[in-house]
């Protein structure tokens, strides 16, 4: 059986409830919303393994909801629901950050085929990501969010975490604030903002023996950080 976990946003009540029937004996855990704001509040404060979107919604239609939850960091895959004469939809959805469309009215075998396939590349890209790394004394559990430092267990949030794999995984390499604003904060556009470089000094309190003059992640200047030498 298949415990992922989707969510529907659908205005079309028919529909909404024939799916939902649909994704339950295929055993999905499906939750449901025929509203944009609702589905995009949602998909922000659960951990959805996929999101499928009609685009005609009311109070907010479904490329708005996508752009804003990528723009929140929210990764879940997203497959959008499009009616045939909406010529542009296909473009604007993947300006959205949406990852794939599908046309209604559409078979439904066709529409288990693509969740499938989302579901099997995103869980590809997370089993490919580092799990766990050790430098200098120093243990980092990324999937408990833990860095053990001199026999001493401090919490990384979330955003920390994943900004210290990044940073990790392309060790060696100068990254400049725009790429980790875009690769770990999910922004689609660049924001004015000091968030990176607040996040690299609260990981140096953590890792570095003198945060003032770090010698794991290193500030170049004018270009970036990098995490070694
Ligand atoms: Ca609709």
């Amino acid at each position: 059986m298949n415990h992922a976990r989707i969510l529907l946003v659908e205005d079309e009540p028919n529909l909404r409830r024939t799916l939902t029937d649909l994704l339950r004996s295929d055993g999905y855990l499906v939750e449901s919303s025929g509203d944009g704001v609702e589905g995009q509040e949602l998909a922000t404060k659960n951990p959805f393994d996929l999101i499928i979107l009609d685009v005609m919604l009311p109070s907010r239609d479904g490329f708005e909801v996508c752009r804003c939850l990528r723009e929140n960091g929210v990764n879940a895959p997203v497959l959008m629901l499009t009616a045939r004469n909406e010529l542009n939809n296909k473009v604007q959805g993947f300006k959205a950050g949406s990852d794939d469309y599908l046309t209604k009215p559409f078979e439904t075998p066709e529409l288990e085929a693509r969740i499938e396939a989302l579901l099997r590349r995103a869980s590809r890209g997370a089993r490919n990501q580092l799990k766990s790394y050790d430098f200098d004394g120093i243990h980092v559990d990324f999937a408990r969010s833990e860095l053990t430092k001199n026999g001493k267990s401090t919490a990384l949030g979330e955003r920390e975490a994943r900004l210290l794999r990044y940073l990790i995984e392309r060790k060696g390499t100068i990254l400049s604030r725009d790429e980790l604003l875009q690769e770990v904060w999910g922004y689609k556009s660049i924001p004015l903002t000091r968030t990176v470089d607040v996040h690299i000094a609260w990981l140096r309190q953590k890792i570095e023996d003198d945060p003032k003059n770090p010698r794991h992640i290193v500030t170049v200047h004018g270009q970036g950080y990098r995490f070694g030498r």
